[in-house]
């Protein structure tokens, strides 16, 4: 496994004023924690221990490696691909895995994890990243749109080959592409992770996403776990509890904290609920100038 760099230091030590409405109390947390950033910019934002952008993002669109930042790769969102290659859109009974399908939601176009030649061109993608004077690869979108995908003649051609069971198929169409990546990552002495969606126990039956066998080959997990408003946090904690309990790699929980987005103190509260349980918060701003005005309201001691 690669050493550790992300990120070097301990992380920042921050002190966060909460008040209890319950009992009408204002009283002040204290932690240490590492606080990154997602950005659409590829410069590192300052006062962050790290910087997260898309070097290609589910749009299709591929950029320039960043340097002295994290470069993420969406793999199987690809809106462009879909538009060029409709053939090689994830499909199943309820229709095509795109933005078009009204009955599904989906938020990008889905390519199908089985196309070969698709997968190639992501590695080869992952491997010129990684040559670049980046601080890691991020992998993001990496399985299955959803538990009735991928049903298309060439999953359904591989999958009656195999003597798998679908659940157990699925996952390893996944995690074999994931140690692809990783290896070629590896051999470029860069950290490496991948984005878990946010179901600490269905991930597997839904994406493919299978933590256990995942965690053999990243150095670390994102977990995007978003919400306009944050104005309760329960949930929030529920959820990143179950996933710290599943795994000893590190977990990062990434934040939204976008304009329109949370307000200061409901963001506050959820970096406070969910702090004994991660290694470190990404705040996903999509925007440098945000998150400096974020960074200015936490208070740092
Ligand atoms: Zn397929």
């Amino acid at each position: 496994m690669v050493s550790m760099t992300y990120p070097m230091n301990m992380g920042k030590k921050l002190k966060i004023l909460q008040y209890h409405q319950c009992s009408g109390v204002h009283y002040q947390e204290m932690f240490r924690i590492k606080i990154g950033v997602l950005t659409n910019e590829p410069e590192p934002v300052e006062g962050f221990d790290f910087t997260s952008y898309y070097v290609k993002s589910c749009t299709g669109k591929i950029n320039k490696p960043a340097k002295n930042i994290h470069n993420i790769i969406i793999c199987f969102g690809d809106n462009r691909t879909a538009r060029k290659k409709p053939e090689w859109v994830a499909t199943s009974k309820t229709g095509k895995a795109t933005r078009t399908n009204k009955t599904q939601g989906f938020l990008w176009d889905h390519i199908c994890p089985n196309v070969e030649e698709y997968k190639t061109t992501l590695l080869n993608l992952i491997s010129n990243t990684s040559k670049a004077q980046i601080t890691g690869i991020h992998l993001d979108c990496i399985g299955f749109p959803g538990p009735n995908y991928c049903q298309c003649q060439r999953c359904t051609t591989l999958y009656k080959k195999t003597q798998m069971d679908w659940i157990e198929w699925k996952s390893k169409i996944v995690t074999d592409f994931v140690s692809k990546a990783s290896k070629i990552v590896k051999e470029n002495k860069k950290p490496f992770s991948v984005t878990l969606l946010p179901d600490p126990y269905f991930g597997k039956e839904r994406y493919g996403e299978d933590l256990h066998s995942l965690e053999k080959h990243v150095d670390f997990f994102i977990v995007p776990i978003y919400d306009m408003a944050y104005s309760t946090t329960y949930w929030l904690q529920t959820l990143v509890y179950a996933f710290r309990k599943q795994t000893k790699k590190p977990l990062y929980v990434e934040l939204y904290a976008a304009n329109p987005g949370p307000k200061q103190k409901n963001l506050q509260a959820a970096i406070v609920k969910i702090s004994k349980y991660v290694d470190g918060i990404i705040l996903a701003t999509h925007d440098s100038e945000i998150a400096k005005q974020i960074r200015k309201n936490l208070t740092f001691c």
